[in-house]
């Protein structure tokens, strides 16, 4: 028999190779930006359009590349930064691998146009699926400007693969956060399509994260800082108060690059037990150094994964030292002595001059004088220790209003259910489910719906069973017909962050299909002017944060997905909460409702509504 094995010419090794490295747009602008980093570039532009998939250009000020390693740059396993295998012991760099420019410039038309500091002229190169077509002496300014084109153009199935220009452009957004959020000393420009997404100026961790997050993300952040043998710790954890419903904001990096770490993830959430309930997630950027030699980070080709040597001790710092800023932060306020003044000073009390607080004292005042009928004190506006008391009674009034406002609060919150009448579908009543006619009702712990069947009864989950019902009638809203809306008199002007006003803009049609109503979309701040009958204003600013953090976490395609993810956020944020009181004809309602809708078994994300216990069921228990 003849041999059949023969070594792979080097184009489709570097195309499966690839593979490994460039699995999206994204990756291509993780791989370049660190390149650029590694080059020691102090300002790094990145311009996109059409999500990638047309160009992805980074254009550096770094130290350029000599003619030789211009070309040499684009072989396998060439890089500059490891000598030799002791070398990977002590990686400061981003990259090591030597892969990522053979990689892409095998599944993509890349250019190079390089010079270094000390050169008249500079070297142009061009690659198309790994085939140098052309080199040439150029002209450029000092440092890289690196052009992606027509990625994955000679492997259609990868480029058919891709998701919508929107699911892409969140991807390659992710990393650019993550590779800014790491080098806050250096300058980064982002252009999609010819518009500027963000402009970052060279800063401090903390204002790098407010330029990244909006300028409310300043107040909600709690300093956290540590410095032992093993580790040096220091960024910030968001306040309780703050977190989010879904995993967004959670940034860890080691020796300045982002690493996922489910371990040490668990660390920051053991660190914040009892102050969150399991609904929400806490934010983090928190920068961890520790020595090169004691951790791997050549375990996965992406390298987001590393392996530390002493996993356990630093769990154990990590919680106890965002423990200890958690505490200080709620007993006292934390002194942060890196803040820049200018960020937290209010605009109109800069240059001004300090006035010292003035003390008034009734000199005319004489306890003993007669007028004061003996033992009857004169309380005037000036009291005997001198200092000036408001006029104002004692607010009991105040307080009980504070009661009464609670009680209004659980009031609306019940009556925000509007259960419309709508006559059920007889015929539903004889499947074995559904509650018979006659059915009585009553309500568990503020949380089931317990009723009767043909042969057992049913318990419902009144959240989960109203999340179902409001998901089918917002998904008829969106595609059929416009839901109600009602206008505010005072429209709500809330903030966001420039990343949370796009997506507002792109999910703008639908919301408004829901009854939502907007005005003015402008620099961070969104104008809310109508909503949809069913909410009360104080749950707008809740709910659509949490829309947005959904669809930052889930990032669905456009079409049904995207339909689908709102109306399931919105459902779910809609919903009678578990808690509630409910009125038995309202949870007679509910209970229709829900055997009115197209799926009555699970809600939108899967889970269950309802059990049943038949008679026979309850007869073993005897
Ligand atoms: P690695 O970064 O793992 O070394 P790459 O394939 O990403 O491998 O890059 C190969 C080499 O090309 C790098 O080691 C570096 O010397 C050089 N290089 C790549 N991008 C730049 C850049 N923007 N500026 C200067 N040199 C660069
Ligand atoms: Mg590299």
């Amino acid at each position: 028999m003849s041999d059949i094995i023969k070594l792979l010419p080097d184009h489709v090794a570097n195309q499966i190779a690839a593979g490994e490295v460039v699995q999206r747009p994204s990756s291509v602008v993780k791989e370049l930006l660190e390149n650029a980093i590694d080059a020691g570039a102090t300002t790094i532009k990145l311009l996109i359009k059409e999500a990638g998939k047309v160009l992805i250009q980074v254009i550096d000020n770094g130290k350029g590349l000599s003619e030789t390693d211009a070309r040499m740059a684009f072989e396998r396993h060439a890089t500059s930064k490891i000598n030799q295998a002791e070398d990977l012991f002590k990686i400061q760099s981003k990259g090591f691998r030597g892969e990522a420019l053979a990689s892409i410039a095998a599944v993509a038309h890349v250019e190079l146009k390089t010079k270094q500091e000390n050169e008249e002229t500079g070297t142009c190169i061009t690659i198309e699926g790994s085939k140098v077509i052309s080199q040439e002496v150029c002209v450029t300014p000092k440092g890289t400007v690196l052009s992606v084109k027509n990625l994955f153009f000679n492997i259609p199935a990868r480029r058919n693969f891709l998701k919508s220009d929107a699911v892409e452009t969140r991807h390659i957004i992710d990393e650019f956060h993550r590779v800014a959020l790491a080098h806050p000393e250096i300058s980064f420009t982002m252009l999609h399509n010819g518009n500027e997404v963000f402009r970052l100026p060279a800063s401090n961790q903390r204002q790098r994260i407010v330029n990244v997050f909006g300028i409310k993300t300043n107040e909600k952040l709690v300093p956290v800082e540590e410095e032992t043998d093993v580790v040096k710790i220091k960024g910030f954890v968001g306040k309780p108060e703050f977190a989010k419903r879904t995993r967004g904001e959670q940034f860890f990096f080691v020796n300045d690059r982002f690493i996922k770490s489910p371990y040490l993830n668990h660390a920051v959430s053991a660190a914040f037990e009892g102050l969150l309930n399991d609904k929400v997630h806490p934010r983090y950027f928190l920068y961890l150094s520790v020595d090169p030699q004691r951790i791997d980070i050549n375990i996965h080709p992406t390298k987001t994964e590393i392996k530390f040597d002493d996993e356990h001790a630093l769990y154990a710092m990590l919680r106890s030292t965002i423990k200890h800023s958690l505490g200080q932060f709620n007993v006292a306020p934390v002194l942060d002595f890196d803040r820049d003044a200018g960020m937290e000073v209010p605009y109109q009390y800069k240059n001004k001059h300090v006035i010292a607080p003035v003390i008034e004292v009734d000199h005319t005042f004489n306890p003993f004088a007669e007028d004061n009928g003996g033992v009857k004190v004169n309380v005037s506006s000036k009291t005997s220790t001198g200092f000036k008391h408001d006029k104002r009674e004692p607010t009991w009034d105040a307080l009980y209003s504070g009661i009464q406002a609670e009680k209004q609060e659980q009031q609306t919150e019940a009556s925000t259910v509007t259960f419309e009448t709508e006559e059920v579908n007889s015929s539903i009543f004889t499947k074995n489910t559904a509650p018979a006619p006659e059915a009585t009702v009553f309500q568990l712990q503020r949380k089931f719906i317990v009723t009767t069947v043909k042969n057992g009864m049913l318990v419902i989950d009144q959240h989960r069973a109203h999340t179902r019902i409001l998901y089918e009638e917002l998904l008829k809203n969106i595609t059929v017909s416009t839901g109600a809306s009602q206008q505010l008199l005072f429209p709500l002007s809330l903030p966001f962050s420039g990343n949370e006003i796009g997506l507002i803009v792109e999910l703008k049609p639908m919301l408004e299909q829901t009854g939502f109503l907007f005005g003015e979309i402008a620099n961070e701040q969104v104008e809310v002017k109508g909503i949809p009958t069913m909410l009360t204003e104080g749950e707008v600013p809740i709910l659509l944060e949490k829309l947005l953090s959904d669809f930052q976490q889930e990032v669905p395609d456009a079409g049904f997905e995207q339909t689908d993810l709102l109306a399931r956020s919105l459902a779910d944020s809609m919903a009678v909460r578990n808690g509630t009181l409910l009125a038995q004809e309202e949870q007679l309602q509910l209970v229709n409702r829900l055997f009115a809708c197209k799926e009555t078994l699970t809600t939108p994300s899967n889970k269950q509504i309802f059990i049943t216990l038949t008679a026979e069921q309850l007869e073993r228990k005897f």
